[in-house]
C-alpha cells in the first residue's frame, strides 16, 4: 500500500540511523522526501536509497533562519509540506556536576529548539491547508530520566510538552502532532556505549533484542498515515517493552 502517495515529507537528521530508515520507509509509502542533515553529502547518501522523488538539503536545525529557508526550498521544489518528522538529535552525556554549559546548550538547541524551529517554519502552511502531521522523535529517557543524561532527558521531556501544546493549538486546523519514543536502537548514537552498559540495558528489554531503526520507521509511517487520523498529542513508546 502506498498510503502517502503524492505527499511531501521532511525528515530532519535523515542522513543516518533512525532518520535514514524513516526517510526510506516514507518513500516506500509513496511520499516525496526531503532529507535534512548538517552535511548535504551525507543526506545525499540517503537520497540515493529512496524509492521515489526527494531532495537532500544541508541545515542545522538549531538555526531558525536555515529552517525557514529549508521549508521554503522544499515547498518550491517538491510542493507543500504534509509531514514533518523532527528526528535530528545529539547526545553529550556526563554526570550533572561535570556537565559543561556548552553540553547542556548544544543538546537543548538541537533536540528541542530544533523541533521548535522546524515546526514553526512549516506550521502556517499546514494550518492554511487544514491538514498536516508533525511527528517528533523523543526517547524513553524523556519519560524516565537517565543518570548521566540530564541534558538529553530534559530535551526529550521538553519535546513531549512541546508536542502536546502544538497538538492542542493546531487540532482545530486538522494538523496532528505526536511523539515516537524509541528505547535502545542500534545506530551510531548507541555504538560507543560500553559493553557493560549494553548488557545491563539488554536485560531490561522483555522482547529480548535491541531495536532496529526500521522498528521506529514503522511507527512513524503508522502515525503519518490514514490509520492514525484520530490520534494526536500522544507518545508512542517503541522499546521492546523496556518501559511500561
Ligand atoms: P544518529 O545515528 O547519531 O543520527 C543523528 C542524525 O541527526 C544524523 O542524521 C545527523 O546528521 C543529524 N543531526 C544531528 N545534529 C543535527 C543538527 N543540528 N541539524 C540537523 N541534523 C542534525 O542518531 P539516531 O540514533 O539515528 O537518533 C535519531 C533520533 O532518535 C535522535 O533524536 C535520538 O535522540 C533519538 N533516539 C535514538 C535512540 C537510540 O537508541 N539510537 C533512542 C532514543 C531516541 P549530521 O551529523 O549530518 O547533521
Amino acid at each position: 500500500m502506498r498510503e502517502l502517495e503524492g505527499q511531501v515529507a521532511v525528515v530532519t537528521g535523515g542522513s543516518r540511523g533512525i532518520g535514514r530508515a524513516i526517510a526510506c520507509e516514507l518513500g516506500r509509502a509513496g511520499a516525496s522526501v526531503a532529507v535534512i542533515a548538517r552535511s548535504e553529502d551525507r543526506a545525499r547518501e540517503t537520497l540515493a536509497l529512496l524509492e521515489g522523488p526527494g531532495m537532500a538539503l544541508a541545515c542545522d536545525v538549531a538555526d531558525p533562519g536555515q529552517c525557514s529557508d529549508v521549508a521554503a526550498t522544499v515547498q518550491d521544489e517538491l510542493g507543500a509540506i504534509d509531514l514533518l518528522v523532527n528526528n535530528a538529535g545529539i547526545t553529550r552525556d556526563n554526570i550533572l556536576v561535570r556537565m559543561k554549559d556548552e553540553d547542556w546548550e548544544a543538546v537543548l538547541e538541537t533536540n528541542l529548539r530544533g523541533a521548535f524551529n522546524t515546526t514553526r517554519a512549516v506550521a502556517r502552511g499546514m494550518m492554511k491547508r487544514r491538514s498536516g502531521r508533525i511527528i517528533n522523535v523523543g526517547s524513553v529517557v524523556g519519560l524516565t530520566g537517565n543518570s548521566g543524561q540530564a541534558n538529553y532527558a530534559a530535551s526529550k521531556a521538553g519535546l513531549i510538552g512541546f508536542t502536546k501544546s502544538v497538538a492542542q493549538e493546531l487540532a482545530g486546523r486538522g494538523v496532528l502532532a505526536n511523539v515516537v519514543a524509541p528505547g535502545f536502537i542500534e545506530t551510531d548514537m548507541t555504538a560507543s556505549l560500553p559493553e557493560e552498559a549494553r548488557d545491563a540495558l539488554f536485560e531490561r528489554i522483555p522482547l529480548g533484542r535491541f531495536g532496529k531503526p526500521e522498528d521506529i520507521a514503522g511507527a512513524v509511517r503508522f502515525l503519518a498515515g490514514p490509520a492514525a487520523s484520530y490520534i494526536t498529542g500522544q507518545v508512542l513508546v517503541v522499546d521492546g517493552g523496556m518501559v511500561m
